[in-house]
């Protein structure tokens, strides 16, 4: 039985060996539940602490497939199951070529309990392939997706487990999936969310994650008497989150000053404009390119830096996880920052998160802040069982409503602490709860 961190420690480094990103999410997860695990005993009783962090299954395969050359190429592909106790296993696929296990368990164990914040009946998964598709030609690109998906295909459907896209799988990857998907198991189903509008996707999908962390950083404003018109934001990445959110801020009438990527920092100072967006989405989006490649005089490029020395009111990690660590956190202190959103998965590292929670300054964890992409993905998933599509009004008036949900979700338990909420506290003492009802009431399983 694990009856502090010391154990919790102990039990990781023994189940869970090496798995670094992993004991980061369950040790910081544990420091914001110990309190009332600890007090109710129908969880300790229940033994609930371990059977939420060992997942229900961790499956690995091989994925060969042959490039243009004719070589055939060998790499590793996962799915983590990790709870299917809310609903089914649900969550993305990251091709990148850092995915390993104890990167798709800390997903995947943050997606259970961000999929519980939700309020739909999902519950956590997490997949991907140790490679870029970047680099690859169009055919070879299809190619290592149907490699992929011919193992995946057995483990997954409408009612047992759902993928969608994350870091490195966009619409176009999720149509060569699903294509084959459907070859192998000839069922045209809602087994993958986040498919293209003309074959099951739902409208507003590739916007929710960015739109969400905005409704949910509005959340935020108004329960500290702030309001985002005027706001500098600061926001790394330039993938699907970061575009999006950088959308819905300028909509909003806040100052994106920053995006970034692998080769660096884009630095506009006068703030984004539409039309500087949409050249970027052109540049990053359609032609894979990089940030460097942006001509305009308005904006300055740094190479292999990153935002967060620029001064801002708000800062909102977009690209992955730990990207941003103890001395940018100093840094964006000393500049005082007020807000940290954070819209990729654990972008801060454990000693960045120090940094704040000592300055008082306000996170909003991922969990929270970016469960719009999912919340939409189960929208995709109720479409499809429904065989009908919403049109984008009911979309994003459903989205807007979960994330206030959402907010009110991780107010609701807590006090304001010097004037400000620990949201981190709030959303993982909300999720425990809802999980913990669920694994209860399943008994033993
Ligand atoms: N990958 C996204 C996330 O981190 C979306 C998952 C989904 O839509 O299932 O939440």
């Amino acid at each position: 039985m694990i009856g502090n961190k010391k154990d919790l420690r102990t039990y990781l480094d023994s189940f869970h060996q090496g798995h670094t990103e992993f004991h980061q999410s369950v040790l910081t997860w544990y420091d914001d539940i110990k309190e009332y695990y600890h007090v109710h005993k129908e969880c300790s009783e229940e033994n609930i602490l371990e059977r939420m962090i060992e997942p229900d299954r961790v499956l690995r395969f091989r994925v060969s497939w042959r490039d243009d050359s004719g070589r055939v190429r060998v790499n590793r592909g996962w799915r983590v199951q990790h709870s299917n106790c809310m609903g089914p296993y649900k969550g993305g696929l990251r091709f990148h070529p850092t995915v390993n296990e104890s990167i798709l368990k800390f997903l995947a164990f943050e997606q259970t309990f961000k999929n519980a914040l939700t309020g739909l009946p999902m519950g956590g998964g997490k997949g991907g392939v140790d490679i870029s598709l970047k680099q690859l030609s169009i055919g070879e690109r299809e190619r290592v997706c149907h490699a992929f998906m011919n193992e995946l295909y057995r483990h997954i459907g409408e009612e047992t487990d759902i993928p969608a896209g994350d870091i490195g799988v966009s619409a176009k990857e999720i149509g060569f999936l699903y294509g084959q998907y459907v070859k192998l198991t000839n069922k045209v189903t809602g087994s993958l969310t986040g498919k293209g509008l003309s074959f099951g996707g739902s409208s507003g999908r590739q916007e929710a994650t960015g739109y969400g962390c905005i409704y949910f950083l509005e959340c935020m404003l108004a329960a500290h008497d702030m309001e985002l018109a005027g706001k500098t934001i600061a926001i790394s990445g330039a993938g699907n989150v970061a575009f999006f959110t950088a959308e819905k801020a300028l909509q909003k009438g806040a100052k994106v000053v920053t995006l970034s990527d692998s080769y660096g920092l884009l630095h506009c100072k006068d703030g984004i404009d539409e039309t500087l967006l949409e050249n970027i989405r052109t540049v990053k989006v359609e032609r894979h390119g990089s940030l460097s490649e942006i001509k305009s005089k308005r904006v300055e490029f740094h190479k292999n830096k990153t935002p967060w020395h620029i001064p801002c009111d708000i800062a909102i990690p977009c690209a992955t996880q730990n990207e941003l660590d103890e001395s940018a956190a100093k840094q964006l202190v000393k500049n005082k920052v007020s807000i940290i959103v954070e819209g990729a998965n654990m972008p801060l590292t454990s000693k960045a998160e120090q940094v704040f929670k000592k300055a008082n300054i306000m996170v909003a964890p991922s969990k929270a802040a970016n469960a719009g992409g999912v919340a939409v993905s189960g929208f995709e998933r109720t479409q499809n069982a429904q065989h009908m599509s919403w049109p984008i009004e009911k979309v994003d008036e459903r989205l807007q409503g979960i994330m206030e949900e959402i907010h009110t979700a991780c107010t609701e338990d807590i006090n304001k602490y010097r004037g400000v909420y620990n949201y981190s506290k709030g959303a993982n003492l909300a999720a425990f709860k809802i999980n913990a009802k669920a694994i209860i009431a399943l008994g033993a399983k």
